[in-house]
């Protein structure tokens, strides 16, 4: 107890000289944690939690429990928690289900068709939301149900398909059970995507919604850590919305690139770590691009006239002007793709003359689209040369082809085509790497 009155003391001591680090629990004031295998796993609870939850309010620490099981009620869980002996209040437990509950009451969604356990249904009709619907609905919510059937899942994609929004609790698709992995919501969320094609709004960890609600409960500036067992889901999520994420796990763990959002800030094999002295935390800086969910290679062709002016395109999607891009289709060699593509956009036939530039970091080669899907591309671009076809905009994707003057580009070019386009008037024989 010494130790812990003299480090309250002269915890902001951390912050003046970086020579002073105490133990993370004095490096924040709001701890968000994970509960199944972190606090407990199954209905057991886990070695070091309850005095870590104990010690965390003795030091005057926030305390929120954030889970992405969609099954129990923010009750169910407050007594799970309390038979345990851990310290806690209902409205420090945040469910996925509860979450939706919110999420569908804020954006005036009252009839809803539900894949839910009995927990999750009073949670929606807690907040007025129906689930007994007749005919049509508002909204499809995906959570989770062992009794879950084929029939159910088919009615999800005819609402669906006759307009009704989707909503997910979470995108988790399996959990270890005793037998081996089982089935969760993901997978059934995966299954109701696929078919219909439409696009869940997700709720829970790794994705906005879940944290929003903590945050419009603690004060500004507060320093926060989330605390996990989870890359994908714990540590992505607290670093997609900036926060620092320590991963509770007992080996080294390594990642490919020095930017990825699931690597931890910490690892700590014992929760009570926490309260070790010397431990010093990383702290996450966005690396300048959003975390995308794939990567995918793609091809662009700069085209001069005789005028020595650059063949630009005007893209649907999202209005802005570039040089002719896209990706490759499988099965397909880079020239095959670029010659197709500049084919499809532009009426042009082209011959390839050399590669400028192979396009990979992913500051600038990350794109969000409307849907939410966000893609890194590793682009290859080419120069080329016009050997026939007549050009003309295929307007479902492009809506104009021109050539500008080098000097006199239009001002709502893609971001990264200047750039591409300098490399290309470069007279080298080298390619760039980008
Ligand atoms: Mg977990």
């Amino acid at each position: 107890m010494a130790y812990l009155s003299a480090s309250r003391y002269l915890s902001g001591l951390i912050f003046l000289g970086r020579g002073w680090v105490f133990m993370i629990a004095d490096q924040y004031d709001v701890f968000l944690f994970d509960l199944d295998g972190v606090i407990y796993r199954d209905d057991v609870v886990l070695a070091g939690s309850r005095r870590c939850i104990r010690k965390l309010r003795a030091l005057g620490k926030k305390v929120y429990f954030l889970t992405n099981d969609p099954r129990p009620t923010r009750q169910e869980l407050y007594d799970r928690l309390k038979s345990m002996k851990i310290s806690v209040s209902q409205e420090e437990i945040i469910t996925s289900g509860w979450a939706t509950a919110q999420y569908l009451a804020e954006n005036n969604i009252s009839d809803v068709f539900a894949i839910a356990t009995e927990g999750f249904i009073s949670e929606l009709e807690a907040l007025g939301i129906r689930t007994k619907i007749e005919v049509s609905c508002q909204a499809v919510v995906a959570g989770y149900n062992e009794n879950t059937n084929f029939a159910q899942i088919q009615q999800a994609i005819r609402h669906l398909e006759k307009g009704s929004r989707f909503i997910a609790t979470n995108a988790d698709k399996s959990f270890p059970g005793r037998n081996g992995r089982c089935i969760a919501t993901g997978a059934i969320v995966e299954m109701i995507r696929m078919v219909s094609g439409k696009q869940p709004f997700i709720i829970g960890k790794p994705y906005s919604y879940i944290f929003s609600i903590v945050f419009r409960r603690v004060v500004p500036g507060s320093r926060m850590v989330m605390i996990g067992d989870s890359l994908e889901t714990d540590i992505l999520g607290a670093h997609r919305q900036g926060i620092d994420a320590i991963l509770l796990y007992k080996d080294k763990l390594r990642f490919p690139s020095k930017y990825d959002y699931r690597m931890p800030d910490n690892i700590i094999p014992n929760i009570l770590d926490l309260f070790k002295p010397n431990v010093e935390v990383k702290n996450w800086r966005n690396p300048g691009f959003p975390w995308p969910d794939d990567v995918k290679p793609g091809v662009a062709a700069v085209i001069f006239n005789a005028q020595r002016q650059v063949l630009l395109v005007r893209r649907n999607d999202n209005g802005l002007w570039s040089l002719p891009s896209g990706h490759l289709e499988i099965g397909e060699t880079v020239i095959e793709a670029i010659k197709r593509e500049i084919q499809e956009e532009t009426g042009l036939i082209v011959d390839v003359k050399k590669l400028i530039g192979v396009y990979s970091d992913p500051v600038s080669q990350v794109f969000s689209y409307p849907s939410g899907a966000t893609t890194h591309f590793i682009t290859l671009s080419f120069l080329c040369c016009i050997t026939g076809g007549c050009m003309q905009a295929d307007y479902s994707e492009i809506a104009e082809v021109a050539f500008f003057d080098i000097s006199n580009l239009p001002i709502n070019l893609l971001k990264m085509h200047p750039q591409w386009l300098t490399d290309a008037l470069v007279e080298q024989s080298f390619s760039f790497l980008r």
